[in-house]
């Protein structure tokens, strides 16, 4: 039922890493002690699988992903940082509404659908967290989510 947050991230980072065709180098910052988070598996990997993929599908060539997962209380908050050509202020919050793409062109290039981060904005409120986006157009883009993590050391007295 817990499971241990950075080994799940980390294994979804190595599939990408290993499957990668681009030329773009992926740095991890995350924590080298377990956070243990209840999450529904399956559906936490659809969310990151799409960040991910939006992150490589917009990066330049020899472009950087960063993946980074920091505690603050008793939630984690995860953010995945490209350097690609970013989102305009505008349309920051549209990109979680269903179908809604930055710009018709660049996104019939692109392919996909739009749907992907309004499913990924519904599976993290189910889980009783929040996502959003930072972005600077021409330099990149990050998407930040969090999770409540369980309360670990106070319970095992109990
Ligand atoms: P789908 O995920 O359904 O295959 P999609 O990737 O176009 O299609 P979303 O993942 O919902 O849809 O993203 C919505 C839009 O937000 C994208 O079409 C794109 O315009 C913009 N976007 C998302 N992530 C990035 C990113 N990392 N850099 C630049 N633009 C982005
Ligand atoms: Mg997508």
């Amino acid at each position: 039922k817990d499971t241990d947050f950075i080994d799940f991230f980390n294994k979804i980072i190595d599939r990408f890493e290993m499957t990668k065709s681009q030329e773009v180098t992926f740095r991890r910052k995350l924590p080298r002690y377990p956070i243990y988070v209840t999450i529904d598996q399956d559906k936490l990997t659809q969310v990151i699988d799409n960040i991910i993929s939006n992150a490589l599908k917009y990066s330049p060539e020899g472009g950087l992903v960063s993946f980074k997962v920091e505690e603050h209380g008793n939630t984690i908050q995860i953010s995945i940082s490209d350097q690609g050509m970013g989102i305009p202020k505008k349309s920051l919050d549209r990109i979680f509404e269903r179908f809604y793409r930055v710009d018709r062109a660049r996104s019939r290039k692109m392919g996909g659908t739009g749907l992907g981060l309004a499913i990924a904005k519904e599976l993290i409120t189910a889980h009783g967290g929040h996502i959003w986006a930072k972005s600077v157009e021409g330099k990149g883009t990050t998407i930040f989510f969090t999770l409540p993590a369980d309360l670990s050391e106070e319970d095992d007295w109990e």
